[in-house]
This record gives C-alpha cells, sequence and structure tokens, in this order.
C-alpha cells in the first residue's frame, strides 16, 4: 500500500530543473532515504509531499490524494499527517521545550491533560524531560533535535519526513535521533530520511534511493554508492 507516489514530477525554480520526471512509490511502513549530493534535490523532492512545494508538472499523490487538486482549506489537515525535522531544528526561540511540542497538540485543540500527558511521555521517551524548562537557545545540538523530534512524533503523524536530520550533529547525538525515530517506525509509521551521511545508511537499513540533478538513479552496488 502506497501512502506516497510520484508520477512523472518536474520542479522547476526559474530556469533550474531542480527535479526531473520522477515516478516513485513509498510503501506505508518504508524506512527510505533519500540520498545524492547537495543540490541533487533531496529538500524539494521532500517539500512536494506536503505542498511545501508545488509541482511544475507530475502528479503527487499523498494517502490517495492528489496535492494538485487539494483546496487551500485542507492543506492544515494534509500537514498533520506528516512530521517533519529540519537539519536547524527550527524550534520556536522565545517558547521552552515543554511548550515547543505541547503547541503542536493545542492546535489541534486537544484537551489540556492529553497533551500535558502526551507532552511529558514523548520528552520522557526523548531524554529531554529533565529539561521541560528549558529555552531552546540554552540546549546543544542534540538536545535540541530530540525536542524536535519529539514534537514532530507528538501529533502522531503516520509519515515523517528528516531532511538532513543529523547533518550539523556529533556522532553521538545522531544515534540518539536515528534511535528515536527507529522506536517510531517500529510503531508502523513511514520514514523518509534525506542524507548525504554515508555513516547513517550503515547504522539503519531502509531502501535507498538517490538523485543526482534532479534524476532518480539507480544506486550502485552495495549500500547505495557515493553519498
Ligand atoms: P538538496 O536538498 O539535495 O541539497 P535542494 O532540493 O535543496 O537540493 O535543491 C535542488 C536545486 O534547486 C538546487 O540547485 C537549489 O539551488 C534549487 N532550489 C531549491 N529551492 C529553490 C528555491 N526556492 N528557489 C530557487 N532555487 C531553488
Ligand atoms: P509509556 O508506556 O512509556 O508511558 P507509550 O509507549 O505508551 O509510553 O507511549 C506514550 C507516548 O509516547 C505515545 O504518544 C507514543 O507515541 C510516544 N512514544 C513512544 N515511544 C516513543 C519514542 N521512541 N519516541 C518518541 N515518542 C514515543
Amino acid at each position: 500500500e502506497a501512502v506516497i507516489r510520484l508520477f512523472n514530477v518536474s520542479k522547476r525554480f526559474g530556469a533550474k530543473l531542480a527535479l526531473s520526471n520522477i515516478t516513485l512509490d513509498i510503501q506505508k511502513g518504508e524506512w527510505l532515504y533519500v540520498t545524492g549530493p547537495s543540490g541533487a534535490g533531496k529538500s524539494t523532492l521532500l517539500k512536494l509531499f506536503y505542498l511545501g512545494e508545488k509541482t511544475t508538472s507530475g502528479q503527487v499523490l499523498a494517502f490517495g490524494t492528489n496535492m494538485n487538486r487539494l483546496a487551500r482549506k485542507d492543506i492544515p489537515f494534509l500537514r498533520r499527517r506528516f512530521g517533519i525535522i529540519f537539519q536547524d531544528f527550527k524550534l520556536i526561540p522565545n517558547r521552552n521545550v515543554f511548550d515547543n511540542v505541547a503547541l503542536v497538540l493545542e492546535a489541534r485543540g486537544e484537551p489540556r491533560n492529553m497533551i500535558d500527558k502526551r507532552t511529558r511521555n514523548i520528552l520522557r521517551h526523548a531524554g529531554m524531560d529533565k529539561r521541560m524548562d528549558a529555552m531552546p537557545a540554552s540546549l546543544s545540538g542534540g538536545e535540541q533535535q530530540r525536542v524536535a523530534v519529539a514534537r514532530a512524533i507528538a501529533g502522531q503523524p503516520e509519515v515523517i519526513l528528516a531532511d538532513e536530520p543529523t547533518g550539523s550533529l556529533d556522532p553521538k547525538s545522531a544515534e540518539i535521533i536515528i534511535g528515536l525515530l527507529s522506536a517510531y517506525h517500529e510503531k508502523g509509521a513511514t520514514v523518509m530520511v534525506a542524507t548525504h551521511d554515508r555513516d547513517l545508511l550503515a547504522r539503519k537499513k531502509g531502501r535507498i534511493i538517490r538523485l543526482e540533478e534532479g534524476r532518480l538513479v539507480e544506486p550502485s552496488t552495495g549500500e547505495g554508492g557515493a553519498p
């Protein structure tokens, strides 16, 4: 069962062809790596799924819905089905750790006691329950990313999109982040990780696809060729 399908998708920014004629199915429960050099189109690919960008041509189906036909009012509901993680964390700087996670649930109108319970629970899983009152700037990069993962998971999304989630982290922190994502994946979520980090590919098994200059290319032998 495919959760996301792309048919002949291209994306152009002015004269730049960022993605060229991509056809791809992502199965429910899959762990998928998107590899390729910087500028290959990895971030752009992930953005198409939740309408962070629109295709120039071709179709993206997410959960059976054609993104070209999704009404503007339905975009927030689509986005709730994704948990998104960025290399630079994107925590809200003037909110503490607890609020960064809880706000996702508040935005959905969840009851207060449920928000508190789930936020504490998830921060405990992420090993950040002792830092719930801390402001993001006082945390290390690895800690900030643990909070960002907790926030992405809090709404129990079906699909996690992680764009270079370990790109700015030390190996130990990277391992913690992949561990958290793996635990969520094991509960049945689909996880897509864009990365050019070879170590990451060795750390956790999954399907590997590779972009080069916007084209999907067959990975070479072994673990997918040079990142
Ligand atoms: P990657 O994530 O693999 O590094 P990106 O998807 O970020 O690659 O970028 C693919 C190409 O598209 C690059 O040449 C990049 O400069 C270009 N690009 C991405 N976003 C934009 C944008 N908003 N405007 C113009 N060009 C863009
Ligand atoms: P516990 O039994 O330890 O209280 P559960 O496993 O029932 O916790 O999960 C409680 C909440 O924490 C759920 O919302 C669940 O999605 C979340 N959760 C569970 N495991 C993880 C994990 N590894 N990373 C992040 N959140 C998790």
